[in-house]
């Protein structure tokens, strides 16, 4: 079983590679110049239909991609075409959604700490709601008994390893914590509130099925207390790999366990639910990568920097959580490895590596970052008045710019220039 897997997976990121050839991004940056991020729709696809695969004996299944991760209105015509809900956290991802065709009802509304009124505003939208703390959610159920109601609860189980990106811990700001279940009972009760659904998101990391699936048991028992859900919403958190011996979460074996559990639990309930998920990184993390050019070949007496035409203001996940983007230099692929430092060109440390074994670098070789799909380009800004990058979408073998360059009326936009 194990050995088919590995083939499985070998196999597939042959095929991977074959779309994302060298040659073929190098081309990329050279017609739309650099720094640009460039994404594989094929691999969010076989990304896609593999979590659906995994998940194939629950009978309702809904996959609902977390906008934030790669927002891109393209991408987001991707996921709708197949078949996927979409999870946002903003009115504005929300409006995007909308725009990029997506059903009000394949729309979810995950915030966390937003006004009474951006949830009304959603609910009039149509798109499901989902309520992460008691005030919110007393006030909405008083003005709105009649609106179906998912909600959030933190089961403050540790899921990842790193405290910035495990939310379901004892204080942490997401959910209703379950120690707070008999409040929220008195409030529904109350409010006579129609409670349709029951949500958690524990964190970006499963390291660990069994912490996973217990984490579910906790909200199969608060499922309990409502009679009237339509779905429990297992939010994300699957692991993809970012560096050698890095570990992936294995969706197959996630699937098989969970999908048994949620049934038995369907039963139990007397009703067949819908098992949800919103995965943000999984889908679209290895499908994407950032192409930047080598500004400089900096030797120091101890280092040799490689400098490139970008920096955190393009790509800050190694600077915000340490992330280790795996780095090729694609212009030299078969080059005698050295060690560099690479680093941006944003006048603040913007360090991207350290002393990390790449082929040979030269002044405007292009360098290929991997795993860029997800929280990257959604996460750049304009510092040092930089222009954010240009985006690309491969898809059926044609490069597609989906996003331009900024220019300099995009940096003046908005600006209220008065005269002194
Ligand atoms: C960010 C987020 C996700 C997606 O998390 P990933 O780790 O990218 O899969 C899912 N649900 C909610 C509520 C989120 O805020």
């Amino acid at each position: 079983m194990f050995i088919i897997w590995i083939t499985y997976i070998f196999a597939i990121s042959l095929k991977d590679k074959e779309r994302m050839k060298d040659s073929t991004l190098l081309q990329i940056a050279k017609d739309f110049g650099s720094p640009v991020y460039v994404y594989d729709a094929e691999k969010i696809e076989f990304q896609y239909k593999r979590l659906t695969k995994a998940f194939s004996k629950v009978k309702n299944l809904k996959l609902n991609y977390a906008v934030k991760a790669l927002s891109n209105i393209s991408v987001l015509r991707l996921f709708n075409k197949l078949g996927s809900g979409i999870d946002t956290v903003s009115i504005q991802e929300l409006r995007l959604g909308l725009k990029a065709g997506f059903k009000p009802e394949d729309i979810i509304f995950t915030p966390n700490g937003v006004s009474l009124e951006e949830i009304e505003e959603a609910a009039k939208l149509g798109v499901q709601i989902n309520i992460d703390n008691l005030s919110i959610l007393e006030q909405f159920g008083t003005k709105h008994p009649k609106v179906p109601v998912c909600i959030r609860i933190n089961p403050h189980v540790m899921a990842g390893g790193n405290t910035n990106i495990s939310v379901g811990h004892i204080d942490s700001k997401f959910g209703i914590s379950i120690h707070q279940i008999p409040l929220l009972l008195r409030i529904v009760e109350n409010t006579n509130m129609n409670i349709n659904g029951i949500h958690m998101h524990t964190g970006s990391d499963i390291l660990d099925i069994d912490v996973f699936l217990y984490a579910s048991e906790i909200l199969f028992d608060t499922a309990k207390n409502f009679k009237t859900l339509q779905f429990i919403d297992f939010g994300s958190g699957f692991k993809v790999p970012y560096k050698k011996g890095d570990i992936e979460t294995n969706i197959e074996e996630l699937g098989e366990k969970l999908s048994q559990r949620f049934n038995e639990f369907c039963k139990e309930y007397g009703k067949d639910l819908t098992l949800a998920f919103e995965p943000g990184k999984f889908l679209v993390s290895e499908a994407g990568v950032f192409l930047a050019k080598v500004n400089v070949v900096k030797q120091t007496t101890s280092t040799v920097f490689a400098q490139i035409d970008s920096g955190f203001n393009h790509l800050i996940r190694p600077m915000l959580y340490g992330s280790q983007h795996d780095i090729l230099n694609i212009s030299n692929p078969k080059g005698r490895e050295r060690f560099y430092s690479v680093v941006g060109y944003i006048c603040e440390t913007d360090t991207f590596a350290n002393n990390r074994r790449i082929s040979e670098i030269n002044e405007n070789d292009i360098l290929c970052f991997k795993n860029a799909g997800a929280y990257c380009y959604s996460m750049a800004s304009n510092y040092n008045s930089r222009y954010r990058p240009a985006e690309v979408l491969l898809y059926k073998g044609k490069a597609h710019l989906i996003r331009k360059r900024e220019t300099f009326d995009d940096i003046l936009n908005n600006q209220v220039e008065i005269v002194l």
